[in-house]
């Protein structure tokens, strides 16, 4: 393409190209906010199939949320510990588990954060003990559907490549900036899109762009002289 495209052309150029070939993602709720939050804290620095484990294991073994605060942490840990880093981990989610019951009249729920605008869902997530803004979009994009933009190791390696901006940034800015960057109503689209491409074709180290349909678009493409 040889028009050069403004940021948010160029994340709906993407967009239109991915869902051509994999199809329009559709927002569907994958678990009630509370459920995401403790999924997401289990899933960090594993793979989603230990951290699955672990959260099964997690639910089977104590019937209520209610339980998981009160069990021993011990008990927890020995529970989650498929998912990895059990041992801090285990506290993490007690203490989580119990600031949102105590702060919503002794009941472990955050369906609530349905009724709230997306930024006062977000500041009361990160008001939450071990919460922080890539656990916050989480929560946000996947249980409330709101459009906000989790950046992933998969997400921020697609959009520095693509040029979206210097990969120098960390994945903190990147959320700031591309969310200024993707139109609203591509959000979801753009997440979903940008992790199956990390992990098809933009891989970390050898990344296949002969099969890219993004690479008359890339920065990244451009400058190594690929493809
Ligand atoms: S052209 Fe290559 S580097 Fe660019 S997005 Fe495609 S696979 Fe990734």
């Amino acid at each position: 393409m040889e028009q050069r495209l403004s940021p948010s052309e160029l994340a709906r150029e993407v967009v239109r190209r991915l869902d051509a070939q994999h199809g329009r993602p559709v927002w569907k709720q994958r678990m009630p906010p509370l459920e995401e939050l403790v999924a997401c804290i289990l899933s960090q620095h594993t793979s989603d199939v230990n951290s699955g484990r672990a959260y099964q294991q997690l639910r089977e073994r104590f019937p209520t949320w209610e339980a998981v605060i009160e069990a021993p942490t011990a008990l927890v840990e020995e529970t989650i510990r498929p998912g990895g880093l059990a041992s801090s981990k285990a506290p993490r989610i007690q203490a989580v588990l119990r600031a949102i019951a105590e702060r919503n009249g002794g009941t472990p729920s955050l369906d609530f954060l349905q009724q709230m605008d997306t930024e006062s869902a977000r500041r009361y997530l990160l008001s939450l003990p071990g919460v922080g803004p890539k656990t916050a979009a989480i929560v946000l994009c996947f249980s409330l559907g709101r459009p906000v933009i989790p950046v992933d190791t998969h997400v921020f390696r697609v959009s520095w490549r693509l040029g979206f901006f210097d990969r120098r940034v960390g994945e903190a800015k990147a959320h700031d900036l591309l969310q200024q960057i993707v139109p609203e109503e591509d959000i979801y689209a753009f997440h979903v899109h940008l992790i199956r491409h990390g992990r098809q074709v933009c891989k970390a180290q050898r990344p296949r762009c002969e099969q890219c349909v993004l690479a008359d678009l890339c920065a990244y493409r451009q400058q190594v002289g690929r493809v």
